[in-house]
């Protein structure tokens, strides 16, 4: 029967079956081997087909996994050439920052934009504490607004605590395998507990499942929301993803130079020094902006320092 996956603890996944019930579900051996560099070859989000397993009520074997649409890594600890994969099937990415207490800075965001082009998950940036920007921060606000949408990112101003945007933001969930992403303290938690206001109950209500393996560390986490769509919260991951791209490769995942790059007079350019450059020229004329090729720099010089 067909399935999917919203926790995983370790060796024991928390599964949904295709008519509403919850169960527990483990790998059948096979499986796991077959997959040798991923170090968990099931995520949440997956689909999967079960078999009942002797012994148990709402006991599963894993069977197969049904093709992903996408999927978010992190890596292993100790483990650097083996993934973690930590959620997979994703519609869109929820991108949070805040512009006061504490501010997030342009260069994270960006590197959150980079991560989500490079799994192609849509994003969309949240700025949240409205509430409590003074008019630098609302300057600074359209600024940004203007920078991404530009770049052809949906952007949304909102306050969890005064209620702003949150509607338009939840328009937005319905329907869809939403990723909540960004730093500690922009407000993930009070968003998700002011549009599901309920999620504290359910976590309670399926935590009896099996228990099995519930100490364990998790990644992600995923929840239906009351109004259709789901979320998958990632609260222990705080960076996903720059990881392992290649330098000529990063300027892809940048739309707006993505354009330009036809025109490079080399084809591996990666838009510092070299000759006849269509990024740079972009930045001259400014169809790429200041913010965004100081941004597009420092990840650069990140990736420079990584040994693959
Ligand atoms: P998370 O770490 O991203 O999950 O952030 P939290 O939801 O735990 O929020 C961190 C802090 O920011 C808490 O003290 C919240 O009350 C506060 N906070 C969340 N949303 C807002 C908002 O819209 N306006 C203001 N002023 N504070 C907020
Ligand atoms: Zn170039």
């Amino acid at each position: 029967m067909k399935a999917w996956v919203y926790k995983s603890t370790g060796s024991w996944y928390q599964v949904k079956t295709e008519a509403g019930d919850w169960g527990s579900a483990r790998i059948k051996g096979k499986l796991k081997l077959d997959e040798s560099t991923a170090t968990n070859p099931v995520a949440v989000g997956d689909e999967v087909e079960l078999e009942e397993e002797a012994g148990g009520e709402n006991l599963y074997m894993i069977t197969a996994i049904h093709d992903r649409k996408n999927h978010i890594n992190r890596q292993a600890p100790g483990q650097r050439m083996h993934q973690h994969v930590v959620a997979a099937n994703l519609d869109q990415a929820l991108v949070f920052a805040t512009l006061r207490e504490p501010k997030t800075s342009s260069g994270f965001i960006d590197r959150y934009l980079v991560a989500c082009e490079a799994y192609h998950i849509p994003a969309i940036i949240i700025f949240n504490k409205a509430d409590i920007y003074r008019s630098k921060e609302t300057t600074l606000f359209e600024e940004l607004n203007h920078l991404y949408q530009d770049i052809g990112y949906r952007v949304v101003l909102m306050s969890v605590h005064d209620g702003r945007g949150v509607a338009e933001v939840k328009e937005q969930l319905k329907g869809k395998t939403t990723l909540i992403s960004g730093h500690s303290g922009v407000g993930k938690s009070s968003f998700i507990n002011a549009v599901f206001p309920e999620r504290q109950l359910k976590t309670q209500e399926v935590s009896g499942w099996s228990g099995k393996g519930m100490h364990t560390t998790t990644f992600a986490e995923m929840f239906d929301l009351p109004f259709g769509g789901k979320i998958i919260d990632t609260p222990g991951l705080r960076e996903f993803g720059v990881k392992g791209i290649e330098k000529p490769e990063l300027s892809h995942y940048f739309p707006e130079m993505r354009k330009l790059l036809v025109h490079c007079q080399f084809n591996n350019c990666i838009h510092i020094n070299e000759p006849g450059c269509a990024v740079k020229k972009g930045l001259e004329e400014g169809t790429v902006s200041v913010e965004r090729y100081v941004s597009y720099c420092n990840i650069l010089d990140s990736l420079d320092n990584r040994t693959y």
